[in-house]
């Protein structure tokens, strides 16, 4: 019997090597390579071309054992500094020895942006690197790095998260975004993970491109590619605030869990609040800008959000809020150009 009970075990180990064997024993990111219970460093290469090339810093934290890939990604915008604080910070605070899947931290896209303090752009081509994916290897610096980051980031992941914040001249109140992309079995999956990052305000995005040769953003590459995601900011005016830092972290390992990347119950966020749209309160003329109201500040419609003056004092335009709802950002800071945002008012869904 004994002898038996060992031939067949060793006919059952000798049928199927391949199904044992494991086909994730490492994972690349650009040049960071990980093996399982493992994390690496390295970087994700831009070629040079029309003009300069440059490296994105990237790391891949290989759990012990399969599972799911997550990538986190930050920093599209350069002056957003909590986000990119807190995927620097995510590195270290995943163990690797404990994680089911693979975690892609990417915590800065624009380092121009960052090095040179330049909001909203990369200064290098004066794009925003948020808004030309999936990007080309042709174009010019922004559109290269877009195109690496859908072929090494994107593609190599199952979900994305892109984190954002109020820029250096955005007060900027915490919020995620919601992608509807029609997919029921996709949206309720992305819902599921939004809920589970736990920000209380939640905007339903429903206009994004479809295409996903013409995705534009970062998060909607990934959604069009059938990858459930979303994106989420924290942050504001160029602050690094411990509640929004701490507020982008808990949310990703608490999705990481929702994903069961990671041990322990998911807290969804109870009683979000929706937001059915946004809208934008652009500036009729340039001058100086004083806010009267805050981030998160409830305005009916045609509540003054502010006023701006000549420079000489005089006031010369007091835009308000064009409908009822709640201030997702304001200017933060007196430049003002016109056609420069002032404020946006999030229309909460009843
Ligand atoms: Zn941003």
């Amino acid at each position: 019997m004994k002898k038996l009970m060992a031939v067949v075990l060793l006919a059952s180990v000798a049928a199927a090597p391949a199904a044992a064997q494991d086909v994730r024993a490492t994972f690349s990111v650009g040049t960071a390579t990980a093996t399982r219970g493992q994390t690496a460093r390295g970087v994700i290469k831009v070629p040079a071309g029309s003009d300069a090339g440059y490296d994105i810093a990237v790391a891949v934290v290989h759990g012990a054992r399969p599972g799911p890939v997550l990538a986190i990604v930050s920093g599209a915008h350069g002056t957003e500094y909590a986000s990119i604080v807190a995927v620097s910070r995510l590195i270290d605070k995943v163990d690797p020895s404990q994680l089911a899947g693979t975690l892609i931290l990417v915590p800065l896209v624009n380092v121009a942006s960052f090095e040179r303090m330049v909001p909203h752009v990369n200064p290098v081509d004066n794009k925003s690197m948020n808004r030309f994916y999936p990007g080309t290897t042709t174009g010019s610096q922004t559109e290269r790095a877009s195109y690496a980051i859908t072929k090494e980031v994107v593609e190599k992941c199952d979900h994305l998260i892109d984190l954002h914040g109020g820029d250096l001249d955005e007060s900027l109140r915490p919020y995620s975004y919601w992608t509807v992309t029609g997919n029921q079995a996709q949206d309720a999956r992305s819902r599921e993970l939004v809920l589970a990052f736990g920000l209380d305000h939640i905007i339903i995005s429903a206009d994004r491109p479809k295409d996903p040769n013409a995705s534009r953003f970062l998060e909607n590459t990934a959604s069009t590619r059938g990858k459930p995601s979303f994106t989420a900011e924290a942050g504001h005016a160029g602050t690094v605030e411990t509640d929004d830092v701490d507020a982008l972290i808990n949310g990703s390992v608490n999705v990481m869990r929702a994903l069961k990347m990671l041990p322990g119950a998911v807290k969804q966020v109870e009683h979000p609040v929706w937001i059915e749209r946004t809208l934008t309160v652009a500036a009729d003329a340039g001058g100086m800008f004083y806010a009267s109201v805050k981030r998160g500040t409830y305005v009916d419609k045609g509540t003054k959000v502010g006023y701006i003056t000549d420079y000489l004092g005089k006031v010369i335009a007091e835009p308000t809020a064009p409908d009822a709802g709640i201030v997702t950002f304001v200017r933060a800071v007196p430049s003002l150009q016109k056609g420069d945002t002032i404020a946006t008012v999030g229309v909460v869904k009843r």
